[in-house]
């Protein structure tokens, strides 16, 4: 079975991946939505988006951290 990265949408092969809200990513597609600086330990969500710290407040959401896990 091959699992696709929810950012890029390709197949994620090998041990970079990490999984954010029950999806799969590449650990160099969690990035924040709006700069694009890596998010390397905890981030927010949004709509299914990512976002870093301080760029979801700055946005003024509603801030929900989600923290993911590395495998
Ligand atoms: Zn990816
Ligand atoms: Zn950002």
């Amino acid at each position: 079975m091959i699992v696709c990265c929810a950012g890029c949408q390709k197949p994620i092969t090998g041990k970079f991946l990490v999984t954010v809200l029950e999806r799969t990513w590449h650990a160099e597609c969690v990035r924040c939505a709006d700069c694009g600086c890596a998010l390397t330990d905890k981030c927010f969500s949004r709509e299914g988006k990512l976002f870093c710290r301080s760029d979801f407040f700055s946005l003024g959401h509603k801030w929900r951290l989600i923290s993911y896990m590395s495998f």
